[in-house]
Protein backbone atom coordinates (compact mmCIF):
# COMPACT_ATOMS: atom_id res chain seq x y z
CA UNK A 1 0.00 0.00 0.00
CA UNK A 2 0.97 3.45 -0.75
CA UNK A 3 1.64 6.16 1.52
CA UNK A 4 -0.60 8.84 -0.47
CA UNK A 5 0.07 11.39 1.79
CA UNK A 6 4.03 11.16 2.17
CA UNK A 7 4.29 11.11 -1.62
CA UNK A 8 2.37 14.37 -1.39
CA UNK A 9 4.52 15.88 1.00
CA UNK A 10 7.60 15.32 -1.55
CA UNK A 11 6.04 16.26 -4.36
CA UNK A 12 5.12 19.41 -2.90
CA UNK A 13 8.48 20.08 -1.93
CA UNK A 14 9.95 19.35 -5.23
CA UNK A 15 7.17 21.31 -7.01
CA UNK A 16 7.97 24.64 -4.63
CA UNK A 17 12.06 23.80 -5.96
CA UNK A 18 11.06 23.55 -9.50
CA UNK A 19 9.24 26.79 -9.50
CA UNK A 20 11.70 28.55 -7.38
CA UNK A 21 14.27 27.00 -9.99
CA UNK A 22 12.28 28.14 -12.90
CA UNK A 23 12.08 31.64 -11.67
CA UNK A 24 16.30 32.03 -11.14
CA UNK A 25 16.56 30.38 -14.48
CA UNK A 26 14.72 33.31 -15.88
CA UNK A 27 15.67 36.10 -13.73
CA UNK A 28 19.52 34.77 -14.94
CA UNK A 29 18.48 34.90 -19.05
CA UNK A 30 20.21 37.40 -20.84
CA UNK A 31 16.84 37.51 -22.86
CA UNK A 32 14.06 40.57 -21.78
CA UNK A 33 11.39 38.82 -22.36
CA UNK A 34 12.37 36.36 -19.41
CA UNK A 35 12.28 39.39 -17.13
CA UNK A 36 8.83 40.49 -18.01
CA UNK A 37 7.62 36.83 -17.88
CA UNK A 38 9.14 37.04 -14.34
CA UNK A 39 6.91 39.76 -13.16
CA UNK A 40 3.78 38.32 -14.56
CA UNK A 41 4.53 35.10 -12.98
CA UNK A 42 4.75 37.27 -9.61
CA UNK A 43 0.85 38.37 -10.42
CA UNK A 44 -0.45 35.42 -11.12
CA UNK A 45 -1.12 32.42 -9.11
CA UNK A 46 1.47 29.19 -9.65
CA UNK A 47 -1.00 26.72 -10.41
CA UNK A 48 -1.32 29.56 -13.63
CA UNK A 49 2.52 29.06 -14.14
CA UNK A 50 2.69 26.64 -16.69
CA UNK A 51 -0.07 27.67 -18.78
CA UNK A 52 2.03 31.02 -18.78
CA UNK A 53 5.33 29.92 -19.83
CA UNK A 54 4.75 26.68 -22.25
CA UNK A 55 3.69 29.38 -24.96
CA UNK A 56 6.81 31.10 -24.61
CA UNK A 57 9.81 29.28 -23.35
CA UNK A 58 12.30 27.52 -25.92
CA UNK A 59 13.65 24.52 -25.93
CA UNK A 60 15.93 25.55 -23.37
CA UNK A 61 13.69 25.06 -19.85
CA UNK A 62 11.94 22.06 -21.65
CA UNK A 63 13.38 20.08 -18.56
CA UNK A 64 12.00 22.29 -16.14
CA UNK A 65 8.69 22.52 -17.96
CA UNK A 66 8.22 18.96 -18.11
CA UNK A 67 8.93 18.26 -14.47
CA UNK A 68 6.78 20.72 -12.93
CA UNK A 69 3.91 19.07 -15.77
CA UNK A 70 5.12 16.02 -14.04
CA UNK A 71 4.96 16.97 -10.84
CA UNK A 72 1.41 18.80 -10.62
CA UNK A 73 -0.15 15.62 -12.25
CA UNK A 74 1.28 13.36 -9.72
CA UNK A 75 -0.26 15.79 -7.19
CA UNK A 76 -3.77 15.76 -8.99
CA UNK A 77 -3.65 12.18 -9.23
CA UNK A 78 -3.15 11.94 -5.11
CA UNK A 79 -6.65 14.16 -4.75
CA UNK A 80 -8.39 12.57 -6.81
CA UNK A 81 -7.56 8.82 -5.76
CA UNK A 82 -5.42 7.83 -8.63
CA UNK A 83 -1.88 8.19 -7.70
CA UNK A 84 0.69 5.10 -7.68
CA UNK A 85 -2.38 3.47 -10.84
CA UNK A 86 -0.49 2.84 -13.70
CA UNK A 87 -2.01 5.42 -16.85
CA UNK A 88 -2.09 2.44 -19.46
CA UNK A 89 -3.10 -1.02 -17.55
CA UNK A 90 -4.07 0.85 -14.20
CA UNK A 91 -2.73 -2.06 -12.06
CA UNK A 92 -0.53 -1.07 -8.68
CA UNK A 93 2.74 0.36 -9.31
CA UNK A 94 5.63 -1.31 -7.84
CA UNK A 95 6.30 1.30 -4.13
CA UNK A 96 9.82 0.89 -5.05
CA UNK A 97 9.31 2.62 -7.89
CA UNK A 98 7.33 5.56 -6.51
CA UNK A 99 10.16 6.23 -3.99
CA UNK A 100 13.01 6.26 -7.00
CA UNK A 101 10.29 9.06 -8.80
CA UNK A 102 7.30 9.57 -6.84
CA UNK A 103 5.75 10.86 -10.27
CA UNK A 104 5.97 7.59 -12.03
CA UNK A 105 3.09 7.02 -14.15
CA UNK A 106 3.54 3.36 -15.54
CA UNK A 107 4.65 -0.11 -13.99
CA UNK A 108 7.51 -1.89 -14.51
CA UNK A 109 5.38 -3.77 -17.21
CA UNK A 110 4.30 -0.96 -19.17
CA UNK A 111 7.65 0.96 -18.79
CA UNK A 112 10.38 -1.10 -17.63
CA UNK A 113 13.38 0.76 -18.79
CA UNK A 114 13.59 2.95 -16.15
ZN1 LIG B 1 1.08 -0.87 -16.52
Amino acid sequence: MIDAQHHLQLLNTELLQARETLLLRLSESNNLIHHALVATLHEHNPEQWLELVQKQLGTEYQDIILRLEQLEAAICQIDIGQYGYCCDCEEEIDPQRLIVDPTIQRCSNCEPNL
